[in-house]
């Protein structure tokens, strides 16, 4: 890791019932065993189950998305009991207090707290179409457009998984260097600690964000903010294995002079056999971390690219 947090001060904020409250419609909850042993190793949750927030009880009749004159409620199936108005001012009022987190985790499918995907009915109760937002979720999302969201399924997917929790370590360093007072050094060191990372993602946003970096007409303000947006845009695109070897081709040119032909063979072998799906992507990156112990650069050291987070949560083994 290129930056010190405590577990104290990792802040995620998640759907109540995913870690096991028992606040679900049916009295039920719907535990995610990787919040729940393996993320929480390393975070503190900030729960909340808007749905019991605004007053409703556990059990409860269910509720739903329903269209209704090109308005979205979130009511009864019957349309009784709207509860869309309170969801959206809960929302809100999180939204407000929630500056502080780092990442969010909502519950899938849920017409409060899903993402996206959610069921939207007709007022005479068919299935419309499944491209709703969650009422609550939308109020989050909209009012803290740099946090990194997720839903409790789709982490399932390690790549998916991979992806958030480094957006998440990002987006709290980030927050960390802006607390401290950003000056324009502070953001041109924190741009060097993440172009390899950048450049694991995508390219173009790599070029973009050296040459925002170089444009000496904006304010720093106004460089910062278009930065941290960029760099949290570009980190939501899935880094691809041709663009992970071509970063891992780069930090090993870093050590070619120090090498001897064999350990050299080595290096290249680990890098093509992630190249060919052979290896995971620790393979090369262990060996990499292991030249830098032994020949120490400072540009390399502060890379997070080669520890976006803690090694515990192994998430660079499953592709
Ligand atoms: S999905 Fe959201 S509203 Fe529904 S039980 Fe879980 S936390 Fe509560």
């Amino acid at each position: 890791m290129i930056f010190d947090v405590e577990k104290k001060d990792l802040k995620i904020g998640i759907s109540a019932c995913l870690i096991g409250q028992k606040v679900r419609f049916d009295s039920s909850n719907k535990p995610s065993r990787f919040c729940i042993d393996e993320l929480s190793e390393h975070v503190e949750y900030e729960a909340f189950c808007p749905e019991v927030a605004i007053g409703l009880p556990v059990p409860r009749p269910t509720i739903r998305q329903i269209k209704k004159d090109d308005m979205i409620h979130v009511a009864r199936p019957d349309g009784s009991g709207d509860v869309t108005e309170a969801l959206q001012a809960y929302g809100k009022k999180v939204a407000s207090m929630t500056q502080h987190l780092s990442g969010y985790i909502f519950c899938a499918k849920s017409p409060t707290c899903g993402m996206e995907r959610v069921k939207i009915y007709s007022p005479e109760g068919n299935s419309l179409k499944s491209d709703g937002i969650g009422s609550f979720a939308k109020e989050i999302m909209e009012a803290n457009p740099l946090l990194p969201c997720e839903e409790n399924g789709r982490l399932n997917d390690m790549h998916i998984r991979e992806n958030f929790v480094a957006r998440v370590y990002a987006y709290k360093h980030w927050q960390q260097v802006y607390a401290s007072g950003l000056t324009k050094h502070k953001l041109t060191t924190f741009h060097s600690h993440y172009k390899y990372t950048v450049m694991s993602h995508n390219l173009v946003a790599y070029r973009k964000l050296g040459q925002l970096l170089a444009n000496d007409e904006l304010s720093l303000h106004e460089k910062s903010s278009q930065y941290i947006s960029g760099l949290m845009e570009a980190l939501k695109i899935p880094a691809t294995r041709k663009n992970h070897v071509n970063t891992l081709t780069h930090i090993q040119g870093y050590f070619t002079e120090h090498l001897n032909a064999l350990q050299r063979k080595e290096l290249c072998e680990k890098i093509d056999g992630y190249r060919l799906g052979l290896l995971p992507l620790i393979a090369p990156l262990t060996l990499l971390n292991h030249y830098l112990l032994h020949y120490p650069k400072d540009y390399l050291k502060g890379q997070s690219y080669l520890a976006p987070y803690p090694d515990s949560l192994r998430l660079r083994y499953a592709y």
